[in-house]
């Protein structure tokens, strides 16, 4: 008999296969079943706006839980850092920042910007155990190969009581909105709001990853979207009009999150938060 494999986050359920994803019931974890691990290619659209521009809120407010966990500053490593931006907001909070970026064009873009950079892929940096206060993984992990050996190496790469940051798309939203684009009024009007990775995450299945990476305190908020619309998922609405609607989804999620006592994230995205065992906080 074919043997069936069980959910890699949670464990807890076969993976069912659809519309070209194998989809965990329990946890809601989406893996797509022919990943994608082409160099990221835009286009026409705007890399400053893709990188940068449309992130300065999310940044925000990744230094602000940095600054929160650790108000003097520390050491940071930025996985997938792209041209620096999250190394130089951080910087100017006090923290020490270095970088992993596969792309070696982006790399040597952050480089230039004065920070140390691996030019390659996280398993293969050379840097001892116990070195850094904080990773970040910033939508890193739904276009990756497999998830957990870069958990495990972000754990080993922390100090005890060090700290992962995350943030990646929400399949709980995305999924949704990927099976209603396919109705006729939003695809008169060429809307694509539903986003597909190689690996989408449900907060469910985040916290499962985490907890089985070992990780602990694991806390996860809504994230803000990005601002506009750098990826032109917004069709014929335009930017502004798809700035607007997202802001009021967000709105609305941010407010149902407060009202369930956190228990409820329903944005697009989500932030978590984990810390490594022992040691200072
Ligand atoms: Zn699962």
């Amino acid at each position: 008999m074919e043997s069936v494999e069980r959910c890699p986050a949670c464990g807890a359920s076969p993976l069912l296969s659809a519309g070209g994803l194998a989809r965990c019931r329990a946890c809601g974890l989406a893996r797509a079943e022919e990943p994608c691990f082409s160099e990221p290619r835009y286009g026409g659209l705007d890399e400053r706006e893709i990188y940068s521009l449309s992130k300065s809120r999310i940044i925000t407010e990744l230094v602000s839980d940095l600054s929160a966990f650790r108000p003097g500053g520390g050491r940071l490593l930025d996985v997938g850092c792209a041209s620096g931006e999250i190394m130089k907001a951080a910087a100017s909070a006090g923290w020490d920042c270095s970088g992993v970026e596969i792309s070696p064009r982006l790399a040597a873009e952050a480089s230039a910007a004065g920070f140390p950079v691996h030019a390659g892929r996280l398993e293969t940096l050379r840097t001892p155990d116990s070195s850094f206060d904080a990773v970040a993984f910033y939508d890193v992990l739904s276009l990756v190969e497999d998830p957990r050996p870069l958990l495990a190496r972000a754990f080993a790469l922390l100090r005890p009581g060090g700290a992962v940051f995350i943030r990646e798309l929400n399949a709980a939203f995305h999924l949704r909105a990927l099976a209603l684009s396919g109705l006729p009024p939003l695809r008169a009007l060429g809307l694509r709001p539903g986003v597909v990775h190689n690996w989408n995450y449900t907060p469910a299945a985040m916290r499962a990853f985490l907890r089985s990476s070992g990780f602990e305190g694991i806390r996860l908020r809504n994230s803000r979207p990005t601002s506009g619309d750098p990826y032109a998922t917004g069709g014929r609405l335009g930017a502004a009009a798809v700035g607007i609607f997202k802001s009021a989804f967000f709105a609305a999620a941010r407010a149902a999150g407060v009202l369930s006592g956190g228990r409820v994230l329903a944005a697009s995205a989500f932030a978590a938060a984990a810390f490594k065992p022992g040691g200072q906080r």
